[in-house]
């Protein structure tokens, strides 16, 4: 039977480490989620064990962020950066490592809440070994990545049998807006259960500054029109749609123009690559002169840029669910979106932005236009989107909900205990049995 213990959880996200530096390389959206879900837990009395792994020698092994609250970081492979195509190979090392963490800790995880397919597999290899409850959000679904992707990597076919068996034998997976649950149905399976519930924002950390404050902060002249991104950088951001759809904008002309691409690394990491390409297409279009590069933005400076961009702009190909568009509309500033999953959740066209067809230049520059062209309907549409995040998404009614459904979890798998079993051909390479 399953000991029940106190309000404990583990959250296993493998390669999202939620100490990390955000923006850069692949830290994005899932650090930030497990980061801000795990804090927010801790505050409503939860024990909250985060699990990552460790992939620089100089990390520490355990960062305390809460007295309830840490991030530890596992041995599995070379204690460096690696794609996390390629860690697969390493997960039954992360699985070991967890192990022996529980029995120097005398402590044995009843709940683990995994994120992403790498951790989705190691949270099931647990689940063999000892009574446990497992939740799972995708952050992702290989089914819709290799969708919009030219090169599938090798990994494709195993990442998409471990998410099917992930929600079809695990006690629940954790959908982040209705449009991803209708993925995972139509997509992955029509077994296991699923519930929504929403990411969320910090809705202290953003909306407290004026446009006019933001701008003397960052020195940029109030009768500019801003234009934001924010996020990592990847081919999948569509990063390029927006610097073609701003080169196509009627306001060019004009001499107010400024385009803001903030995120990314220091030179030499992995998203360097992409960061020069759309450095190129920028000078190529001629637009370095309305055009900044402000790096990776942390929370000294994140919310100044939020507050003085007149909109914010989202040009994934696709997105499961998508913090920058909350974190804009926190600040009071509106959104245009690619017409993508989680995007049609948070945007609600023309009440708190706009939404677009993802590589549709033109729609991108049309909808900029369309706004920045009437000050009185973006101040307009920035109001009502800083309201809808304040009705429905806050960290604290995320951490409260998972809270209402990790209790509730457990108490029936106290009453039944659950089995799982991961088919051997989803293991590891060289941990099948020949
Ligand atoms: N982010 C950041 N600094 C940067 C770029 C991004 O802190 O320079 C944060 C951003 O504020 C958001 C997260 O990274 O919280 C990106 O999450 P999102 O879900 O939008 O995209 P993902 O990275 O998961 O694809």
């Amino acid at each position: 039977m399953l000991l029940t213990q106190e309000k404990r959880v583990a959250l296993i996200s493998v390669c999202g480490d939620p100490a990390a530096e955000i923006g850069q390389e692949e830290a994005g959206g899932e650090n930030v989620y497990v980061r801000q879900v795990g804090q927010t837990l801790a505050q409503q009395g939860w024990q909250v064990d985060m699990f990552t792994r460790r992939n620089d020698p100089e990390q520490a092994a355990i960062v305390q962020h809460l007295p309830n609250c840490r991030t530890i970081r596992l041995s599995a492979g070379p204690a460096t950066y690696m794609h996390r195509d390629h860690l697969f190979e390493h997960l039954p090392e992360f699985v070991d490592q967890f192990q022996r963490f529980q029995q120097r800790e005398g402590v044995q995880y009843s709940l683990v809440h995994t994120h992403y397919w790498l951790a989705a597999w190691v949270g099931m290899q647990l689940k063999q070994a000892q009574p446990l409850v497992q939740l799972h959000t995708y952050h992702s679904l290989g089914a819709i990545k290799y969708n919009t992707v030219s090169d599938v990597p090798a990994i494709a076919t195993q990442r998409l049998e471990v998410e099917k068996a992930c929600l079809e034998t695990i006690n629940c997976v954790v959908a982040t807006s209705p449009q991803e649950q209708e993925h995972m149905r139509t997509l992955v399976s029509k077994k296991g259960r699923i519930e929504v519930i929403p990411c969320g924002t910090d809705l202290d950390k953003f909306g407290n500054i004026s446009q006019l404050e933001a701008r003397q902060q960052l020195g940029i002249d109030p009768k500019s029109k801003v234009v934001l991104y924010v996020g990592r950088f990847d081919p999948r951001k569509g990063i390029e749609t927006l610097v073609r759809a701003v080169a196509k904008s009627s306001l060019r002309d004009q001499g107010d123009l400024r385009l803001v691409i903030g995120g990314g690394s220091r030179p030499g990491q992995s998203d360097g690559k992409e960061r020069d390409r759309i450095g190129g297409i920028v000078s190529e279009l001629g637009l370095d002169s309305i055009t900044t590069f402000p790096g990776r933005l942390d929370d000294s400076n994140l919310p100044f840029y939020y507050a003085a961009a007149d909109v914010c702009v989202v040009p994934s190909h696709y997105e499961p669910f998508g913090l920058v568009p909350l974190e804009a509309m926190a600040s009071r500033t509106p959104v245009i979106a690619s017409n993508v999953g989680g995007l049609k959740f948070t945007v609600v066209p023309e009440v708190t932005g706009l939404l677009v067809p993802p590589k549709d230049e033109l729609g991108f520059t049309t909808a900029i236009d369309r706004i920045l062209s009437d000050p009185a309907w973006r101040n307009q549409l920035g109001e009502t989107a800083r309201q809808r995040v304040e009705i429905a998404f806050s960290w604290q009614s995320v951490a409260a909900n998972l809270g209402q459904l990790y209790t509730s979890l457990l108490a029936q798998a106290t009453a039944i205990p659950a089995k799982s079993v991961v088919p051997a051909a989803i293991a590891p390479k060289k941990d099948r049995v020949a």
